[in-house]
Parts: structure tokens; C-alpha cells; sequence
């Protein structure tokens, strides 16, 4: 194991800081999501780094920018993340772990020479599903689980097809299927916690065992619209009413679950939404977590019997659309050994944990040999202007990948 692999602090911070001016706006917070003019250039940025750094760099049909160290085999050691945003977003979701990915490559090149399996740096596309309902979109493009007819289907805000969005930055579609790489050992990512599990009790390094499952449905709630003035309390039946009333209960349903089960209801719609009438129909989103896939299921039937029981006793009636269903997914043992192996190298505290949030990782694992390393995120806050990693936290993390990278690569 090489232990005099060494990334500067300061490094990791020109590099977060530069990448990070692309889509940054002027209130502060990232807007980047992936095929707009900010992503692209981010992209061409990123690739100028790869070839300044001697990689050779290549854009796959989907958009996935691979940076790769030519081994003495052809099959690949992967690692990196995605730099899609979500609106308003951090510098460092996504972001951290390409640029780690390109510093510790960087550092096995100078420092260890030709590796035997061939090492690649790869900033995935459209991790966030913040522009198209196309989540882990540039993962299932290596792992050939897009559909064609996605193409045309997959619509923005602005109802703009993928397909059209992906001519917008250069790229040809119809090419998608040429992304499917056969050739993969390993996939390593790092990555912001993006909770506060490491930053309260200050370990510098998680190694991730299995990133959580998630149940995902649309709760539409039908009522009656009615005069807001001359209808009676005990006549109503309210839509907004019966949905805030199983909003609450399923909360309660889950916070008696206990970590690390969790539940949010995040989006609302409400119709015909006006001060003076009855509401007829509200919708809201269930999001539902938990890293054992019999209680996660267990707690989405306990979730629904909820609900029903709510509608009956208002008289509305009430459906549910699911959206996804996504198993938990456990590491590869063996990249959370090399992980392991990398951090007492470096004479580093880490813990093992799971990722309450999803990732490539969690798809990519379902292929290829898949790990994940943590580094704190101060205060736990992610998916906001506030995201920050310290860059010596930074700089510690991509040395553990670089370590685990040459294990896994040399
Ligand atoms: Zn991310």
C-alpha cells in the first residue's frame, strides 16, 4: 500500500472553487442541471483538467466525460460521481468526488506510474432527476437500461425532450446505446455525506455498507368543491383537510418506526386552490426510506392503511401512483475492504454507515463491484448554497481513494 500518496488541501479547494463557478448564480447557490449551456461548460472545463493531466478523454453517447489511465489491461477501474445540480444547489454534491477522482488519479500517475487494470475518472450525467425524470441517467447508459423510446418520452419543465436536450449540447441520441461498457472491475465514488453523522462526531471518513431503499408515490385525494362561506363544517368534504390529516399521521407513523426510517411530503398541489372554495383534490408526494428492504415495505403498506383510513372517515376517496421502488443496495465487500485497507493506511478514524440519500453507486451495484467513501459535510447541510466540506477533509478523502484506487488498480 503506498501511504506517501499526498493531495493538498489547497488543491481540492481550487478545484471545488473553479468548478463551482459554473452555473453559479448571483445570489449564490449552483443551477446546473445536465445538458444546459452551465453543465456543458462545466463539462468542457472538466475536460480540459483530464487532458492537462494526461488522460485520455472521451464523451459517450449520453454525455458521461471519462478522463482514463491506460493500464496493462483493457478492463477498468472506475471512479467519480456526477456535476448535474440540483436547482440552487452546493459545490461539492457530485462535484467533490470527480474532482477527487481526477486528484487521485493525478497522484497515482505521478506517483506510482502505469497501473495494471486501466483506471478511468468518469463525471456522470443527470444523477439529480432535477431536469428530467431520468434519474441515474448516465449510469443506466453504461449499464444499457435505457430504452429508446425514453428518447422522446423523458420531458423537462419547459417540455423539452431528453433526446432534443441531449442535440442541444452535441450529442446524437440515437448513440445511446454505444455507452454500455462491458469492461468494468470496480466502481469507487466519493462523496459529500450530505448528512451529520460524520461532522457531529467528527470522523473524517465513512464507508458506506449500504445506501438506503426508497418508496416513492403520488397520494391524490379526492373531495368535493364547494362554498366556502354557506357550507357547513360537518358537510364538507375537504380535500386539503383529509391530505394535511394523513400528511400528519403518516409522520407519526414513521417517527414511531425510529431512525433510520424517514418520510417527507414534500410537494403539494391543491385544486381548484382559491380563499373561497372547498378544495376538491390535493396531491402530495410520499417519499419513504429505510436500508432493510421487509421494512421499508412493511411501513409503505402501514403508510397506505393509514390513509385509507382517513379518507373513509372524511368521505373522500383516495389513490396512489407509484413513482419508484428502490431496493437498498449493499457495497461490494471487497471495495469496502480496500476502502477499509486505505484509511488505516493513512492512520485515519473512519466508520461504516449507510447513505440515506441515493446515488449512482446504488445502481452501479447492481453490476459491477460498487463502493462508496463519505467525508463530512459541515453542519450535515447539502442540497443548499450552505454545502461545504473543509478542504483538508477534502484533501484526506481523495488520499483514502487514491490509496483504495491503487489497491484496487496497481
Ligand atoms: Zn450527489
Amino acid at each position: 500500500v503506498i501511504t506517501e500518496l499526498r493531495i493538498q488541501p489547497s488543491e481540492m479547494q481550487r478545484l471545488v472553487e473553479a468548478l463551482g463557478r459554473y452555473g453559479e448564480q448571483p445570489g449564490g447557490g449552483i443551477v446546473r442541471p445536465v445538458y444546459s449551456p452551465a453543465w456543458k461548460a462545466a463539462q468542457t472545463q472538466l475536460g480540459e483538467w483530464f487532458a492537462d493531466t494526461g488522460l485520455e478523454v472521451r464523451e459517450d453517447g449520453v454525455g458521461n466525460l471519462f478522463g482514463r489511465l491506460e493500464g496493462q489491461t483493457a478492463r477498468t477501474v472506475l471512479t467519480g460521481s456526477h456535476i448535474d445540480t440540483v436547482p440552487l444547489g452546493g459545490r461539492y454534491d457530485g462535484a467533490l468526488g470527480v474532482l477527487s477522482a481526477l486528484a487521485a488519479v493525478r497522484a497515482l500517475k505521478e506517483q506510482a506510474g502505469r497501473p495494471r487494470r486501466s483506471l478511468e475518472v468518469v463525471a456522470l450525467c443527470e444523477e439529480e432527476d432535477s431536469r428530467f425524470h431520468a434519474n441515474f441517467w448516465g449510469t443506466r447508459g453504461i449499464l444499457g437500461l435505457i430504452r429508446a423510446e425514453e428518447l422522446d418520452h423523458l420531458v423537462d419543465d419547459d417540455g423539452m425532450t431528453i433526446g432534443l436536450a441531449m442535440r442541444s449540447v452535441s450529442l446524437a441520441p440515437e448513440q445511446y446505446h454505444k455507452a454500455v461498457r462491458p469492461d468494468l472491475d470496480a466502481f469507487v465514488e466519493l462523496h459529500i455525506e450530505q448528512g451529520r453523522i460524520l461532522y457531529d462526531e467528527q470522523v473524517p471518513l465513512g464507508i458506506v455498507e449500504t445506501i438506503t431503499g426508497l418508496y416513492r408515490y403520488l397520494t391524490t385525494v379526492e373531495g368535493r368543491t364547494d362554498h366556502a362561506g354557506t357550507t357547513p363544517m360537518d358537510l364538507r368534504r375537504d380535500a386539503v383537510q383529509a391530505a394535511a390529516h394523513m400528511a400528519l399521521d403518516i409522520t407519526r407513523v414513521v417517527e414511531a418506526e425510529g431512525r433510520p426510517a424517514v418520510v417527507t411530503t414534500g410537494k403539494w398541489d391543491v385544486q381548484p386552490g382559491a380563499w373561497n372554495i372547498v378544495p376538491g383534490l390535493a396531491s402530495f408526494s410520499v417519499d419513504l426510506r429505510h436500508p432493510d428492504e421487509s421494512t421499508k415495505q412493511r411501513l409503505a403498506v402501514s403508510l397506505q392503511q393509514t390513509c385509507d383510513r382517513i379518507a373513509a372517515q372524511r368521505g373522500v376517496s383516495v389513490r396512489y401512483e407509484l413513482a419508484s421502488d428502490v431496493q437498498p443496495m449493499a457495497m461490494h465487500p471487497e471495495i469496502q475492504r480496500a476502502l477499509i485497507a486505505a484509511a488505516e493506511a493513512h492512520g485515519l478514524a473512519y466508520r461504516s454507515m449507510v447513505s440515506g440519500a441515493g446515488h449512482d453507486s446504488q445502481l452501479m451495484a447492481t453490476r459491477v463491484p460498487t463502493g462508496m467513501l463519505f467525508v463530512p459535510s459541515v453542519d450535515g447541510r447539502s442540497h443548499s448554497p450552505a454545502e461545504y466540506t473543509t478542504p483538508e477533509d477534502a484533501a484526506r478523502g481523495a488520499e483514502v481513494l487514491a490509496t483504495a484506487l491503487h489497491h484496487l488498480a496497481y
